[in-house]
């Protein structure tokens, strides 16, 4: 259990003590109520003055104070109170590090995330984590899981250093590509990841095996593919990887060597192939981006949600370490990856560093772009990569997205309807309406102010459980 998590609980105490939980009563009344609060959800009119009732997991009322609604067993006072929807990470790595994994789903909780989407690991421990914890009765986010990185005859995350950790499987020919997907979908899979080595006839056949049965599909670019090819065929595109070719004036040249590179890499492994083909081109893209190309590639993609992991590609510009509320929160990691990750940041810190920006400002720039032309966005991370702190780097990425061009409240979408939207679940959750699964972050300062404000956060209720409540 991290620090932050005891102080959140050393506070409920009291409250608890008081409370002896939320029974549910004989007469049918539901278990608790918010009142007067205001209510903010990604879309739509701002309603202040507000009552939501919750009976187990689900909203089962909302409306106007003046509106009365069923009773409530216990009633909590709202005023001067914004209620949001549960929030998503819609691209987490469970796995990527050991020493964190078990304290993942409180850091994410404490943080207001009350779903996840893993974008990438090993099968057998995925499925083994996410029936351990829900046997075990664990507070957790929803937990939505993909598997292994469907990678090429290479594979990037390989498992041969602890830099590289076993994330991917290697996808050969479309046989594999079918057993891969049926294998996938038996064991509880909820949707395929599609990574970058894979060739464009193992693309093809992994989508079509997908849609057969009816998985959603995310995915970079492939590096044998442009991005006005690939991306329409899937539904969420990961990092704008590999976009930065597709918008430049000579991409067609340079696809072409990375194609015949990509067919000649004896003795290399699919780490430094991939980091050899980004050093190489990614930049020479970069300066060679031509926006009437880039228009033409983002016309095919309005239907493809974007997870650009802006707080991940603008590393250098955000620069997390130099925050205040980074410091804080990294009080709640287990020590040992305190540790490491002090020494990270220490490297950083360095006097007299430069910051090569070229690659955030054109991920802030295209973000922008995209937005403006109705591209469907999601908040996600890539936690716990690169000094990503579960939970706490999911406001960094929601402060990004504003930076980039979404107002405030389009990031809150990004973070609640966008990733649900994605799992065909907007009917269910996302939003503070009767029927809805009861998800809900209480903030006591306004997000449509300052985005920064959701991190400001009273309580928060997964599953219609109060897994965080501070004292007023
Ligand atoms: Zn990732």
């Amino acid at each position: 259990m991290g620090s932050l998590r005891m102080l959140v609980l050393i506070m409920w105490l009291p409250l608890l003590a008081g409370c002896q939980g939320f029974p549910m009563l004989s007469d049918g009344s539901a278990d608790w109520a918010i009142e007067s609060v205001t209510l903010i959800e990604g879309e739509g009119e701002v309603r202040r003055d507000h009552r939501v009732v919750v009976k187990g997991d689900r909203i089962v009322w909302v409306g106007p104070m003046s509106a009365g609604g069923p009773r409530a067993a216990e009633t909590i006072d709202g005023r001067n109170q914004f209620l949001i929807p549960g929030l998503w990470d819609a691209h987490v790595h469970y796995l990527y590090d050991e020493e964190l994994t078990e304290a993942m789903p409180d850091l994410f909780l404490d943080h207001g995330i009350t779903s996840v989407r893993d974008t990438g690991g090993d099968l057998d421990r995925l499925v083994a984590l996410r029936s351990g914890w829900t046997t075990a009765g664990r507070a957790m986010p929803r937990f939505y899981f993909s598997g292994p990185l469907l990678d090429g005859r290479l594979v990037v995350y390989d498992g041969k250093t602890a830099a590289q950790p076993a994330l991917g499987s290697s996808i050969p020919d479309i046989v594999a590509a079918k057993m891969a997907v049926a294998h996938l979908k038996n064991r509880g899979a909820d949707f395929i990841k599609i990574y970058e080595l894979v060739s464009p006839e193992v693309f093809e056949a992994l989508v079509e095996a997908a849609r057969a049965e009816g998985m959603p599909i995310a995915s970079h670019v492939p590096l044998s593919l442009p991005a006005d090819i690939a991306g329409p065929q899937v539904d969420s595109m990961e990092h704008l990887r590999n976009i930065d070719l597709a918008c430049a004036r000579n991409w067609r040249a340079m696809l072409e060597a990375r194609r015949v590179r990509l067919t000649d890499f004896d003795g290399l492994r699919g780490y430094p192939l991939r980091r050899e083909l980004h050093e190489a081109q990614r930049y020479q893209s970069i300066a060679d981006y031509d926006p009437a190309r880039c228009a033409d590639v983002l016309g095919t993609l309005g239907e493809t949600m974007q997870v650009p992991t802006l707080r991940l590609n603008a590393f250098y510009h955000s620069r997390p370490f130099e925050d205040e509320a980074f410091e804080h929160a990294l009080l709640g990691l287990p020590e040992s990856v305190r540790v490491r990750w002090r020494y990270d940041v220490e490297e950083l810190r360095e006097p007299g560093r430069e910051w090569d920006l070229r690659f955030a400002n054109w991920s802030l720039g295209l973000v922008g772009d995209m937005h403006a032309v109705d591209i469907p966005i999601a908040a996600g991370t890539d936690t716990p990569i690169r000094l990503a702190i579960p939970g706490e780097s999911l406001h960094r990425e929601l402060e990004l997205l504003v930076e980039s061009g979404l107002s405030p409240q389009d990031a809150i979408f990004a973070a609640t309807v966008a990733p649900a939207r994605f799992f065909g679940l907007d009917g269910q959750m996302g939003r503070i309406r009767d029927g809805q699964r009861a998800d809900l972050v209480l903030l006591r300062a306004n997000p449509l102010e300052a985005i920064r404000n959701t991190r400001e956060i009273q309580g928060v209720v997964a599953a219609g459980e109060w897994v965080r409540r501070e004292a007023p």
